[in-house]
């Protein structure tokens, strides 16, 4: 484990005892809006590159429809069937619908992929870990994470 993840770590487990729910949303929402506001994600796509991404039925419909192909086409070429989470996700990484450094599904990308890295939903508190995971991949959540450690006074043992 690097460094930075243990550092991380602690500072999640800092947090259960240290931060308070709706606070912390919203202190974590006003970090999201500074940083998105001005980061390029088109110039990084780390998240595409690193993470395997879930399909609900009505999100393969919807990219069948707008690669003009059928459902079970796109599911043979683009995805497989994950037994344990019981879903469609996809089959490689990085992700096969990333083409040319962008998505191929411009109108129909998962809500999974709209949300990433969830900084702006509620009840962040009871995601650390995830948000811990993220900024390995994310370099936004990586700067929200050490802001909120001057934040909330967090010291580095
Ligand atoms: S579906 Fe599109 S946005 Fe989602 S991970 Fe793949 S390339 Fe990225």
């Amino acid at each position: 484990m690097s460094k930075k993840l243990d550092e991380n770590y602690k500072f999640a487990r800092f947090l259960k005892n240290h931060a308070e729910e709706e606070e912390f949303d919203k202190r974590i929402k006003e970090l999201h809006n500074k940083y998105f506001k001005t980061y390029d994600c088109s110039k990084c796509l780390n998240c595409c590159k690193k993470l395997n991404v879930s399909f609900s039925n009505k999100e393969i419909e919807a990219g069948s429809k707008e690669l003009k192909c059928t459902v079970e086409e796109l599911k043979n070429k683009y995805l497989t069937f994950d037994k344990l989470e019981n879903k469609y996700i996809t089959k490689t990484t990085p992700c096969p619908f990333l083409k040319n450094q962008q998505c191929i599904l411009k109108n129909s990308k998962p809500k999974n992929c709209k949300d990433y890295p969830y900084t702006n939903k509620k009840e962040r508190i009871h995601s650390l870990y995830t948000l811990v995971n993220n900024a390995e991949i994310c370099p936004v959540v990586d700067k929200i994470l050490d802001e909120l450690k001057s934040i909330y006074h967090f010291k580095v043992r």
